[in-house]
C-alpha cells in the first residue's frame, strides 16, 4: 500500500493536521504538476515540498539563497530521520564530494543547493545522472529586481524547466504583492502553474504602535514584558543599532548588535548566539532577518518607521513562527517621517520610483495613525479582507476615543501657515500652547493670532494631532529632512471648513504618569506550577541534547511541544508519540530520556 501525504505528516513530522492549503499543494506537487505558493512567514511552506520529496521517487532539489537557512533546514530534517544534505560554499572539497557521492548513489531524499552552484555546468551534469523527484525554489521573490533580496542567479533558474520539463516545480515565497508575483511567474516560466495563496493573517501576532517620546525607556518598558524571551529590535541606522544595544546591555538585557558595517566574524557569531541561545535580544538593521527561521522569536520591535508596509509585515512576521503568541511593537514619531522623506528625496532613484516610495510611506503612516483594527488595515494592504475587531491589536484591545477634530486641525494648520511653513512640530506646539521664549519673540510668533489658541490641550495631544494631520495629508513633512511642516494637499478644504475630520484623542492611559507608556501585558502561556517545573526540566534536557549535537535547541523540539508534554505528562512512549510534534525518529531518539525526566518527580 502506498503511503499517503497524511501518513508522512503523522509518522515523520508527528503532526496531526495540515495547515491551510498544505494538503492541496502537496497532492498537486506529488502528482507531478507545477505550482506557485504564497504563504506568510510561518505558514508552513517547507512541508509543501518536503512531503512530496518523500512521496516521489528520486531526490528533491531545493534551491535556497541562504547558507544559514539551508543548514538549519537540513539539521531539522536529520532530527526527523530524513536523508537530506546541502551543497554550498561552507563545505570543504572532500565534504562536497561526499555529498555528491550520496546524491549519485540515490541516497538522498532532499538536496539543498545554492543557486550559483546549481547553475554550474558541472552540477547540472550531476543532475543529468540522477532521478529528480522535484525542484523547489524557495524565497522565489529573489528573482524580483525591485525587491531588496534580489539575486541575479535566480533569473536563470528557468534552465531547470528547459532541461527537465517533466520534473514538477514548486516556487515559494512570503512576499505577496502582485507585481512580485507576476515577476516570479514570468521569470521562472510558471504561467501554467497553479497558484496557491493562503491567508496572510498571522493570528498569533499582536500589533501595537505608540508615539515615540522617550525611545530607550519605552523600549525597555516593552521588553520588561518579555523577560527571558528571544526577539528582534529593528533600528534604521547602524548608529541607532549600536546605541540601542549598548543602552539595553547597560539596563541588564542580553542584547547583541547586528548590522552590515560590523566585522563579518562578529556578526556571524551574534547571529549564531541568537539562534542557539535562549532569550537573546538582537538589535539590528534590516540587514538581519532573511533566512532566520528561528521559530520561537517572541517579539519584533521597531524603534523607527520601516520603509513600507510590506517591509514591516516581513519584519514583524519573523515573530511567532511556531504559532505561539508573539508581539509586534513599534514606537514612531514625526522625526522618523522626516528622515525617511529625506532618504527618498535625496536618493538616486528615478522620479517614478520616488513616487512609489512616497506612496508606500503614506500607506505606512496611515497604518500607524489608524483608529481601526490594525490587522484589518495591514491585510487590506495585501488585498485581503478582514472583518476587523481582531481582539489582538492595540486599537481593538483599547479602542481609541475619537472626537471631531476639525477645529483643532484648523488651529494647527493655521499655526503652520502663519509661521511660514518651515518649523517643526515642537515649535508649532509651542505656538499653539502659547509658550513664551526668546526665540518666540525673536520670530514675532508671540504676536500671531494663533499664539496660545491651543492651551486647552497639552503638548502630547498636539503632537498627536500633528501626526494625524500628516497621515491625512493635511500636512507634509519637508523634504530637506529637518522636520519642518508645511500644508499638504488636504489642508485647504479643512481650513475652509469644507471638510470635517475625526481625530483620535491621546488616551489618558497612554499619557500616564510622567509620560510613561503602559507596561506591556506579558503574554504568558499558562501551565500550573508542577507543569511549569516539568517544562523547565524538559528545557534543560533539550539544552543538553542540543549542546551534545551542536544544533539549535528548537530543531530538537519547539517550546510548544515541550509545553504539551509537560501539561499532559505521558507515561509511555506510545502516549508521548501521540503529542503533536513528536514524530517516529524523535520518539526513538529522545523518548526514553523524556519519560525519565517526567518520572523524576
Ligand atoms: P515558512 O517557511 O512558511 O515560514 P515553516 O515551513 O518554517 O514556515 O513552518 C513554520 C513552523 O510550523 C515550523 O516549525 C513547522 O514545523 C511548523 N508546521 C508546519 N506545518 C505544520 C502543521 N501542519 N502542523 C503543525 N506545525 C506545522
Ligand atoms: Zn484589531
Amino acid at each position: 500500500m502506498s503511503q499517503t501525504a497524511h501518513d508522512v505528516l503523522r509518522r515523520v513530522f508527528g503532526y496531526d493536521r495540515f495547515r491551510g492549503p498544505q494538503q492541496a499543494i502537496i497532492e498537486h506537487l506529488a502528482s507531478g504538476q507545477d505550482c506557485l505558493v504564497l504563504l506568510p512567514t510561518g505558514g508552513g511552506k517547507s512541508l509543501c515540498y518536503q512531503i512530496p520529496a518523500l512521496l516521489r521517487p528520486g531526490t528533491a532539489i531545493v534551491v535556497s539563497p541562504l547558507i544559514a537557512l539551508m543548514q538549519d533546514q537540513v539539521e531539522a530534517l536529520h532530527q526527523l530521520g530524513v536523508a537530506a544534505a546541502f551543497l554550498n560554499s561552507s563545505l570543504s572539497g572532500p565534504e562536497a564530494t561526499e555529498v555528491e557521492g550520496r546524491l549519485l548513489r540515490g541516497e538522498l531524499d532532499l538536496l539543498y543547493v545554492a543557486p550559483e552552484r546549481l547553475l554550474t555546468e558541472r552540477f547540472l551534469g550531476l543532475l543529468a545522472r540522477i532521478r529528480i523527484a522535484l525542484f523547489a525554489i524557495d524565497e522565489a521573490h529573489c528573482v524580483s529586481q525591485w525587491g531588496h533580496d534580489f539575486r541575479p542567479e535566480y533569473r536563470q533558474l528557468d534552465v531547470l524547466h528547459a532541461r527537465w520539463p517533466e520534473v514538477p516545480r514548486i516556487a515559494l515565497t512570503a512576499t505577496a504583492d502582485p507585481p512580485t508575483r507576476r515577476e516570479i511567474v514570468e521569470r521562472l516560466g510558471l504561467a501554467d502553474a497553479r497558484q496557491f495563496v493562503g491567508s496572510f493573517d498571522r493570528p498569533n501576532i499582536r500589533y501595537r504602535v505608540e508615539e515615540k517620546h522617550a525611545g530607550p525607556q519605552q523600549l525597555q518598558a516593552f521588553l520588561r514584558g518579555h523577560q527571558g524571551e528571544s526577539g528582534i529590535v529593528y533600528c534604521l541606522s547602524r548608529k541607532g543599532v549600536e546605541q540601542t544595544a549598548e543602552s539595553l546591555r547597560a539596563a541588564g538585557f542580553a542584547a547583541l548588535p547586528y548590522h552590515a558595517g560590523m566585522d563579518a566574524a562578529i556578526r556571524a557569531q551574534h547571529q549564531r548566539r541568537f539562534l542557539r541561545e535562549d532569550g537573546i535580544v538582537m538589535v539590528a538593521t534590516i540587514a538581519f532577518g532573511m533566512g532566520i527561521d528561528k521559530p520561537d522569536v517572541r517579539f519584533v520591535a521597531h524603534m523607527n518607521l520601516p520603509k513600507s508596509i510590506e517591509g514591516y509585515y516581513q519584519e514583524t512576521g519573523r515573530a511567532g513562527r511556531d504559532g505561539e503568541p508573539a508581539e509586534a511593537w513599534m514606537a514612531y514619531g514625526l522625526g522618523d517621517v522626516a528622515t525617511l522623506a529625506q532618504m527618498i528625496e535625496g536618493g538616486e532613484s528615478s522620479e517614478e520610483r520616488k513616487r512609489i516610495e512616497r506612496r508606500k510611506l503614506d500607506a505606512l503612516l496611515g497604518y500607524c495613525e489608524t483608529t481601526r483594527c490594525r490587522r484589518a488595515t495591514l491585510l487590506a494592504n495585501f488585498g485581503e479582507e478582514h472583518p476587523g475587531h481582531c481582539g489582538s491589536c492595540d486599537n481593538c484591545l483599547s479602542p481609541p476615543e475619537c472626537f471631531d477634530g476639525t477645529e483643532a486641525a484648523q488651529k494647527a494648520l493655521s499655526a503652520v501657515y502663519r509661521t511660514g511653513q518651515r518649523f517643526g512640530a515642537a515649535h508649532i506646539v509651542d505656538v499653539l500652547r502659547g509658550k513664551r521664549s526668546e526665540r518666540m519673540s525673536e520670530y514675532g510668533h508671540d504676536r500671531l493670532p494663533t499664539f496660545g489658541v491651543g492651551v486647552d490641550l497639552d503638548d502630547r495631544a498636539w503632537r498627536s494631532i500633528l501626526r494625524q494631520l500628516v497621515a491625512a495629508r493635511a500636512l507634509d513633512v519637508d523634504i530637506e529632512g529637518y522636520g519642518g511642516l508645511r500644508l499638504g494637499p488636504e489642508a485647504r478644504a479643512l481650513l475652509r471648513g469644507e471638510r470635517r475630520i475625526e481625530l483620535r484623542r491621546e488616551s489618558v492611559r497612554a499619557r500616564g504618569k510622567g509620560g510613561r507608556p503602559p507596561r506591556a501585558p506579558a503574554i504568558t502561556i499558562t501551565l500550573d506550577i508542577p507543569a511549569a517545573e516539568r517544562f523547565e526540566r524538559l528545557r534543560a534536557l533539550r539544552a543538553e541534547l542540543a549542546r551534545a549535537q551542536n544544533v539549535p535547541a528548537y530543531v530538537i523540539f519547539h517550546d510548544s511541544v515541550l509545553r504539551a508534554i509537560a501539561a499532559t505528562e505521558p507515561a509511555t512512549l506510545d502516549e508521548l508519540g501521540r503529542i503533536s510534534g513528536v514524530g517516529a525518529a524523535k520518539l526513538e531518539r529522545y523518548g526514553e530520556a523524556i519519560l525519565a525526566v517526567l518520572a523524576h518527580d
